[in-house]
């Protein structure tokens, strides 16, 4: 997806004027912003509705805008990197939405289950379900282990798997958080730092858990039972993003990769870009919001940043991930909009019927289009298996989880998604620590969104971010790296009241996975 940065070796460097715009007598080429994922567009989007006296240029180095909330098209088969609910409890970001696709926006019922030893789980868990799969014997050791785990917890909560056997005890965590977990870390739990599961789970109560099944009570309304979706796929709110971008004067470059920040002192003064066609083009500007991953943007300061610095990016770390759509000759192997993959007998961590998030993501009525999601390394065996080989693998898991036969594949298509997770390991904090001091120095450099901030984060995160970098740049002052879609950092981050203060048991994997 990307340009190959080599390719410039070959090309010539020239420096561009900025576009003509609509107001082109009052504007300056002074904002860059690197990428065209929800990010980079609510920059560009942002800057052109609360200000006219600017005109961003949008650096995308992909073919699609839309980051990792793009939507891929195979054949007519519309697919996302992961299915893309859309919820946020910022009205901000919710605004924004609506006002973008808002007669396109669909309200969708949420339907989810888990596969674990041979059997569904119902999702949210609902305990007799849950107590007759997992059986008395076994319902018993787990309430004994939560009980132990309470009493004499471990004294240092550090990793990921100290976290959750703290509150849930070792036999919940080990059914239903540890084989999960390492699929998609592909690590082993006792290494993945507390944190994101701070960040991810949250105030989990088991004993408010039990009594939800129990007293069949639900606080958790509308943003966790149902969620948005966009008609067309989350990739259809980024395209209308960008199309009214460029209507306002923006303008979006494709398949451009920034590869150099010329920075004087603390001042970055140019960006060099690199096109399609090898040729590096140099773009003089004021300002830059970035939302490139951190581990690729500090090498690429001229000159570079001190050595510490360059040494914590070496330290981030990302996971990737690839999804193999395979195209059934018939509807609908399954009701659910996703199932979680817990057994780890099969490689496969989620699978998405794109049906059941929008009737138009399919073509074709009597097939099904089914997403087989996988965790990998960039270079790893998955990684480097051909489009054949990983369509075999899907077609073999499907079948073995009893969703469909091996007859019923009838096409697919293979997403490689680099860098689809930041890592949070244990080098990640402080290495993140040194980076933000650098990158704050810079006096009209930003970084924002997912990868841009190492944050493991939904597409109102990053949106947020890219919002209050464009305020700082008319003036305000606000801290990006600190926003925080969960609880006000600035009591102006209106929260919606509809969504509970904390999510619950319900949300739980959507929320903690991916
Ligand atoms: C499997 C999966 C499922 C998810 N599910 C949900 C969900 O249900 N709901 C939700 O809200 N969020 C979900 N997310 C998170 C969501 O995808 C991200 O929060 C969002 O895409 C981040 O947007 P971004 O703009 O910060 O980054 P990205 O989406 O990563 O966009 C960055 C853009 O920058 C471009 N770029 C990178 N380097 C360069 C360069 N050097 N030059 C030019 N361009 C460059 C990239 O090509 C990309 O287009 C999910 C993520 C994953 C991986």
């Amino acid at each position: 997806m990307t340009v190959d940065a080599a390719s410039h070796l070959a090309g010539h460097t020239s420096a561009i004027a900025p576009p003509a715009g609509p107001q082109d007598a009052n504007r300056t080429t002074d904002v860059v912003i690197i990428g065209g994922g929800p990010a980079g567009l609510t920059a560009a989007y942002e800057l052109l509705k609360r200000s006219d006296a600017y005109h961003p240029v949008v650096i995308e180095s992909g073919a699609m805008v839309g980051g990792i909330a793009r939507t891929e098209n195979h054949n007519g088969y519309r697919f996302d990197i992961g299915g893309h609910r859309f919820f946020t409890k910022v009205k901000e970001v919710s605004a924004m939405w609506q006002e973008i696709i808002g007669d396109e926006f669909l309200t969708v019922a949420r339907s989810s289950r888990i596969f674990y030893r041979g059997k569904f789980f119902a999702y949210p868990l609902k305990l007799f379900n849950a107590l007759s799969n997992v059986g008395v014997y076994e319902s018993i050791r787990i309430v004994v282990s939560y009980v132990r785990w309470r009493v004499r917890p471990h004294p240092i909560e550090d990793s990921f798997e100290e976290w959750v056997i703290n509150r849930f005890g070792g036999r919940l965590y080990m059914h239903f958080f540890r084989s999960y977990t390492e699929k998609v870390w592909g690590i082993p739990a006792a290494q993945i730092r507390a944190d994101w599961a701070a960040q991810r789970i949250r105030n989990l109560s088991l004993v408010k858990a039990v009594w939800n099944a129990i007293s069949g009570a639900n606080d958790t309304v509308s943003l966790i039972e149902e969620f948005r979706y966009p008609r067309l796929g989350p990739g259809q709110m980024w395209e209308r993003c960008a199309a009214l971008v460029e209507d306002r004067g923006g303008q979006i470059r494709m398949r451009t990769k920034a590869i150099v920040f010329h920075r004087a002192g603390m001042c970055v003064t140019s960006v060099d870009v690199i096109d399609s066609g090898g040729n590096v083009h140099s773009i003089p500007t004021q300002q830059v919001i970035n939302s490139m991953a951190l581990g690729e943007l500090l090498p690429a300061f001229d000159p570079p940043p001190p050595a510490p610095v360059m040494e914590a990016a070496a330290k981030l770390k990302y996971r990737d991930f690839l999804i193999v759509t395979l195209v059934l000759a018939r509807a609908d192997p399954f009701p659910d909009n996703w199932i979680y993959v817990h057994s780890p007998d099969v490689k496969v961590g989620r699978i998405q019927n794109f049906r059941a998030w929008s009737a138009d993501m399919v073509p074709d009525p009597g097939t099904a289009s089914i997403g087989m999601e996988y965790f990998c390394q960039e270079g790893d065996e998955l990684w480097t298996a051909s489009a054949v080989d990983l369509r075999a693998l899907a077609t073999r898991e499907i079948a073995a989880l009893g969703l469909a036969q091996p007859g019923d594949v009838i096409d697919a298509a293979v997403i490689r998604q680099p860098k689809a997770y930041p890592v949070y390991d244990s080098e990640y904090k402080a290495a993140l620590d040194v980076i933000s001091g650098w990158i704050d120095e810079l006096e009209n450099f930003q970084t924002v969104g997912r990868n841009g901030l190492h944050r493991y984060n939904n597409q109102d995160h990053s949106m947020l971010s890219a919002m209050y970098a464009v305020r700082n740049i008319l003036g305000e002052s606000h801290d990006v790296w600190n926003v925080n879609v969960e609880q006000s950092y600035h009591e102006e981050i209106e929260l919606e009241k509809t969504e509970p203060d904390q999510p619950k048991i319900e949300q739980l994997h959507a929320n903690y996975t991916v």
